[in-house]
Order: structure tokens, then sequence, then C-alpha cells
């Protein structure tokens, strides 16, 4: 098994640093034999990865295109231009900013574009799915803005449209945040946009999660409707870890100052080519195909889990995304995490509307990058509450993962 796909790059690093082969290969291994279902998570192509192993990795190029404060930056130029090309044309936006590092640094640039500390900002509060660039205390957003949490409904788990306008009136905030670390249905970009309209707030779109099931077609775009719309390259994207920002033309050069030079420093140009790279894969039909699968698998282990006797947030899914209460099966999310673990079975704690304890996050962006379908995601939700009711011994079911698995290898060969 070569750590690149570049067998003399996995050599060189073997009989130069075996310790940290050692260790790079052992992740392979991990990521090989057990299950991964961390929503936020995916495989990115062999030519994302040679991209990032590439020697751009070495060019310093702080600034934009044509307008550099280093030498030699003609080639890694193109690769700029390159990039911010494809990612205008993949999502039908006038201007894109392919530089920031993550997609944290993106909404941190979003709001330097467009707020002032001590300014207002509704957003999805963090028990119900907001990010911690959302408000959380512990993040910048939560120390230099005065956030508003609006929250779903206890019952149907369905954003509280009612509240969004209500809290909207009743603070005036300067923008309204819409996106979610565990919103599994889309969001309906048009009411956000009226309620934005009406207090005169800036709508910023956090489509970290969706933005690729948007660039295959199959989940609605908050680009013609959100004044700036932030993004992870590494979600179900499938490109390196990264961020983006897509606006309008007249928001261009806002944007950009506020990722360079207020927030970050030089570009990761071999990070922007693999970004590249990936945003040509999103274009193809093949793509399309693989989003809408990724739904259509998501469905499924919704459907899945809830028979096993799971509270399926929602009752489902419109996305990559699931969210459960396992606590019919005797059992807290945080318990059923460690558990599933040690059965090879690899997923996230999330906050539940209804709990007071967390319950499970599941994605199924990764497992579908895999080949697997529909029948596999039947056979998941069984694994997992066998392991959950006590009915299967952890060691049977990992044996069982590592078989399922090894059908589906994520760097064949
Ligand atoms: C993943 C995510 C982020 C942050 O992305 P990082 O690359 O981890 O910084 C921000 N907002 C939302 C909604 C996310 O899901």
């Amino acid at each position: 098994m070569s750590v690149t796909h570049a067998p003399e790059t996995a050599d060189v690093l073997l009989r130069q640093d075996p310790e940290l082969a050692e260790i790079l290969l052992g992740e392979l291994d991990r990521q090989s034999t057990t299950l991964q279902l961390i929503a936020a998570e995916n495989f990115c192509s062999p030519a994302v990865l040679a991209a990032l192993g590439s020697p751009l990795a070495n060019k310093y190029a702080e600034g934009y295109p044509g307008a550099r404060h280093h030498g030699g930056c003609e080639i890694v130029d193109v690769a700029e231009r390159t990039a911010v090309e494809r990612a205008k044309a993949l999502f039908g936006a006038e201007h894109a900013n392919v530089q920031p590092h993550s997609g944290s640094s993106a909404v941190l640039a979003a709001y330097a574009a467009l707020l002032r500390p001590g300014d207002t900002v509704l957003a999805l509060g963090l028990p119900y799915g907001g990010h911690l660039t959302h408000g959380s205390p512990a993040n910048f957003s939560g120390r230099w803005f005065d956030f508003v949490g609006y929250g779903v409904d206890a019952e149907t788990g369905l954003i509280d449209h009612e509240q969004v306008r209500t809290l909207a009136r009743t603070h005036r905030p300067k923008a309204i945040v819409c996106g979610s670390i565990a919103y599994p249905r889309h969001i309906d970009h048009a009411f956000f946009r009226e309620v934005a309209d009406e207090v005169g707030a800036y709508l910023i779109a956090d489509a970290a999660h969706p933005i690729g099931l948007v660039a295959g077609g199959a989940a609605p775009s908050p680009v013609p409707y959100a004044d700036v719309v932030c993004a992870t390259t590494h979600k179900v994207l499938r490109g390196p870890r990264g961020g983006m920002i897509l606006c309008g033309a007249d928001l261009a050069e806002r944007v950009d100052r506020a990722v360079f030079p207020f927030t970050q420093g030089g570009a990761q140009m071999h990070t922007i080519a693999a970004k590249a790279v990936a945003f040509g894969e999103a274009a193809t039909p093949a793509f399309a195909a693989y989003a809408h699968q990724v739904v259509a698998n998501a469905r499924v282990l919704a459907a899945g889990l809830a028979a096993q006797g799971f509270v399926v947030t929602t009752g489902g899914t419109d996305t990559h995304l699931v969210t459960a209460d396992p606590a019919p099966l005797g059992v807290d999310g945080r318990t059923a995490r460690g558990r599933l673990a040690a059965a090879g079975i690899v997923l996230d704690c999330c906050a539940l509307p209804h709990a007071d304890l967390r319950g499970l996050r599941l994605g199924t962006a990764a497992v579908t990058t895999q080949g697997m379908g529909e029948a596999e995601m039947a056979r998941i939700a069984v694994l997992l509450a066998g392991v959950l009711k006590g009915e299967a011994e952890s060691q049977k079911t990992r044996e069982e993962v590592r078989e399922l698995v090894g059908g589906f290898p994520p760097y064949p060969g």
C-alpha cells in the first residue's frame, strides 16, 4: 500500500523516516479497515492527493494573481485563476475566493468583510446544530459579535421559521447566518433572503456541509440568495481540506481584502491547486451521480435506523446527514459512539433538538465514495443496532465491518 498513491514518495518516506511512514500507513490502514461515517469526512481522489503532495507546497504567494508580494508567482497565479474560474462556473457565482485555509477561516473572513465587532448576528443556536463560528463563547465569533440564536421545533426538528422572523424583527441583526453542522434537511434560502431584506441584514450562507451536494445538483444552491456563501472543500465536495467564499461582484473586493491581508497571510498554493482539481472532478456527470447516490444512501440509512428503533431527527433526511437518538436502544449518544468505535464504526455525537443527552450524527459521503450503495446502508443500520442492543459482540462486528469495507477499498491497490 502506498501513502500518497505515488509509490516512490512512500518509499522515500519509508527509507528516510520509517517512524513517520509507519504512522501514515497506520492511518491509511485505519481508514481502509473501519467504517467512516463521520458526516464531515470523505476520501479525496488520488489526483487531489497528488496536487497536495506537489512542490507547489514550497511557494510563497501573498496577495492575489497578478498582484503578489512575492516573485516567481507566474505559475501558481495560473493555478489560482484556474481554481477561481472553475469554482465560479461550478456554482454560478460572480466571484470566488479560494484562499481560506478552512471553513472557519472562510466564516471569519465573511464576518470581517460585512461586520464590525459588537454587531448583532442571528444564527442557528449551537444546541440546534450551529457551528462554533456561529456564536460559541469559546470562539472569536461569540467574543467579538453579539449572537442571537434561533432554534428548531422540538417535535419536528425543523427550523422554526416563525421564530427566525420574530427574532430578526426584534433584534435587527446586521447579518443572518443560515447553515448548520447537523441539519439534515434542505435550507429554505428564499425564506432567509426575505427576512434579511425585511430587516436590512446581510444573508450569509454557511454551506460547509451541503456545498458538494449543490455542486452535484442534489441540493438547492444558496448562491442566488445569499450575499456571501462560505464553504469547505473537504466535506461532500471531496476536495482538499480547506475553505472558499462565493459572492457577488459588488462584495468581491471586500471579501478578498477580508481574506488577505485581514485574516490570512500567504495562500497555500498546493491546496489551491488541489481545490482546482476537485472543482474539475465535481463538474463531471460522474460527480452528479455520486451526489445523488450520497442522498439516496442517507435516506436508506435513516430508514434502517428508524426501523431498528432509533429516533431519527425530522424523520429522515434530504442530504448526506442523518442525526438519530439511540435512547430507545437503551444507550445515550456518547456511550454509543464509544461502543461503535470499538466495533470499527466511526461516527460523531451531536446535540439533539428533543433530548438532553447527545445523539449520533452520521454521513454517507465517504462510504458512497467507496462505492457502497443502498444494500450496504441497510446492512450498516443493522450492524449499528446490533452493537448498541448488545446482540452482537463488538469483536464479531469488528470482523464483519472489516469484511464489508474490504470489498470497497477507498484507495484500491
Ligand atoms: C465544517 C464546518 C465549518 C468549519 O470548517 P473547518 O474547515 O473545520 O474550519 C464551518 N461551518 C459549518 C457549518 C461547518 O459544517
